[in-house]
């Protein structure tokens, strides 16, 4: 059973349609694929209506979130949340003001790199966007179109990293809350890439109890960004934290170089984290 739980399609940052995703995730060899957009599910019925035969999607959503130290300081960090409720009122209305975050934070980012010469327009990214959640994978297609980098990595490496004067915030989600939030809807939350230090800061191992003890699920020890030092600590604080390891490529078409089942998860976690669900089950299982 080759199994990925973590995959992008047009309906956030990736380049595949939901469509495309699942024919490239039979392809790939994959039994089980999770679509996994960020902070919607837009993409879910496209996907589940074009699911091959024999393969299993788990319908998911990635949801940005923060945790706030006591001294007010800020780190993002990514929460994957499976088999949900997405009808859930509350998620519902976190999501509308993310979406609109993202999209004031963008226009923003826009108007600062072309004050700077970028030559880029608000209406490219609109365009590249195409309606979904717009995130810096989208910025940084515009900037490879007007020739600025050779490619999204060089983007996010320069203009897009979150050391840049262009780096702007948006809304996320206290991440206790979102815990919360997704258990309350039904689903399972996993730690997406706990530590992948190349992003930005990461939480320490006193934040991932806490979260555990809030209802966290599982946690991402394979990962393309995790280097082997990163998936041993990630792994000790599974066990330590009684926490599910999973393993996924975070594919996100061609916005990244990562192919789809790159890092996969094992079976017996795969059936320990979605006996949990209450909302929803995988489909095709
Ligand atoms: P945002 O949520 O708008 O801050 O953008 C973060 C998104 O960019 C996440 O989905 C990441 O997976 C993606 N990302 C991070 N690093 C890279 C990279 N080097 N190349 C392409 N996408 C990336
Ligand atoms: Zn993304
Ligand atoms: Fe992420
Ligand atoms: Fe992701």
């Amino acid at each position: 059973m080759r199994i990925d739980l973590h995959s992008h399609s047009t309906a956030s940052d990736g380049t595949d349609s939901p469509t495309e995703l699942m024919t490239k995730a039979a392809q790939a060899g994959l039994d089980v694929v999770a679509i996994t957009d960020h902070d919607g599910t837009d993409g879910w019925a496209e996907a589940v209506g074009a699911r091959p035969d024999g393969l299993t999607v788990v319908l998911g959503a990635e949801i940005s979130c923060t945790y706030q130290d006591v001294l007010g300081e800020r780190t993002n960090l990514h929460l994957l949340a499976y088999l949900l409720d997405a009808t859930h009122p509350a998620l519902v209305a976190q999501w509308q003001l993310l979406r609109e975050s993202r999209s004031v934070r963008a226009r923003r980012v826009v108007d600062r790199l072309a004050a700077d010469g970028y030559p880029i327009s608000w209406a490219d990214v609109e365009a590249v966007a195409d309606g979904a959640p717009i995130g810096r994978p989208h910025l940084g297609r515009v900037l490879v179109d007007a020739g600025v980098v050779p490619d999204v990595g060089a983007a996010f490496r320069d203009l897009l990293s979150v050391r840049q004067p262009y780096y702007l915030p948006k809304i996320d989600m206290d991440v206790f809350a979102a815990i919360r939030l997704v258990v309350d809807a039904g689903g399972v939350a996993v730690f997406a890439h706990p530590l992948a230090r190349r992003r930005g800061p990461v939480v320490g191992d006193d934040v991932v109890a806490a979260m555990a003890r809030a209802g966290l699920v599982g946690i991402e020890v394979r990962h393309p960004d995790h280097g082997p030092d990163e998936r041993a600590h990630a792994a000790r604080l599974a066990a330590d934290l009684g926490l599910v390891v999973t393993g996924s490529s975070d594919y996100h078409g061609t916005n990244k170089t990562v192919q789809l089942g790159e890092c996969t998860t094992e079976p017996t976690a795969y059936e320990q984290l979605f006996d949990r669900s209450t909302a929803l089950r995988p489909v095709g299982d």
